[in-house]
């Protein structure tokens, strides 16, 4: 079996501690591919690192978190925090300064789950708009993050020419998913597909050459009582396989070429 975890964050204090083991597991479960998120200055870095140190097997990508970059990130997220001013320009020149070395942008998006304030939601609309237009001159692909904002986040991304999205952990309503998968996004789904009901709709929904499959790890364990980590994306597989009525072998193997298409 071939397995790609296409969203997880290894910097977290629960996995960086553990690192060579988790990555072996990861190895020992045929996963060939894991991409890292970045949310923030600090973490940004410390992906850039470890896909330096892991290639092949880790690659990264470096994202604006959309609270993180209003400096209202809360405290305990166990991922190092932005103290400094986020200062979103000298990020967006700093990612494409590092496009060779990146898989794609993000996770970056709308989060409205801890913003109420319109002034703080327009200010985040204008650092989404400034992050899809970096994806678009650099044309890498796009890794989405939005909570409570789908709708608005599915509006600027159809206005933008930003083609190679993925939607990650998606949780928007019915209609919504429907825009997208009729816009050609693509969705990475969460290996808590396992437990969550929500994720296998979006599954059946979409084609099997949009399905992506992450962990989102250290969160969103389908273990209980265990962090998440990227040999978890056999979950995923599982699910989107009985789903489709595909074998686990067929459901992998085309997620891997999705993989390829778009980040590769
Ligand atoms: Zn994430």
């Amino acid at each position: 079996m071939i397995l790609v975890d296409d969203h997880c964050h290894l910097t977290h204090e629960l996995l960086k501690n553990q690192l060579d083991a988790v990555l072996e597991r990861a190895r020992k479960a045929g996963v060939k591919a894991i991409i890292c998120s970045g949310v923030n200055v600090p973490t940004n870095r410390e992906v850039l690192e470890l896909a330096k140190k892991y290639a092949p097997l880790v690659r990264c990508s470096l994202g604006i978190y959309p609270i993180d970059a209003l400096d209202i990130a809360p405290d305990e997220t166990g991922l190092s925090r932005q103290i400094e001013h986020f200062d979103v320009d000298k990020e967006l020149e700093f990612i494409r300064a590092n496009k060779e070395h990146i898989a794609g942008i993000g996770e970056a998006g709308l989060d409205y789950h801890w913003v109420k304030d319109e002034a703080l939601k327009k200010k985040e609309k204008e650092n989404f708009a400034k992050v899809i237009k970096t994806a678009e001159d650099i044309k890498k692909p796009l890794i989405v993050h939005t909570r409570d904002a789908e709708a608005d986040c599915i509006d600027m991304l159809q206005s933008s020419s930003v083609k190679n999205v993925v939607l990650h952990c998606f949780t928007g309503r019915k209609h919504i998913v429907k825009k997208a998968i009729d816009l050609g996004y693509n969705f990475s789904i969460p290996a808590v597909i396992e437990k969550l009901q929500h994720f296998k709709m979006v599954a059946e929904m979409a084609n099997i050459n949009q399905l992506l499959s992450e962990t989102d790890g250290p969160w969103l364990s389908p273990v209980p009582g265990q962090p998440n980590e990227p040999a978890n994306v056999i979950y995923t597989v599982r699910n989107i396989a009985k789903i489709k009525g595909f074998t686990e072998e067929e459901t992998a193997n085309n997620i891997w070429l999705n993989y390829q298409r778009i980040f590769c």
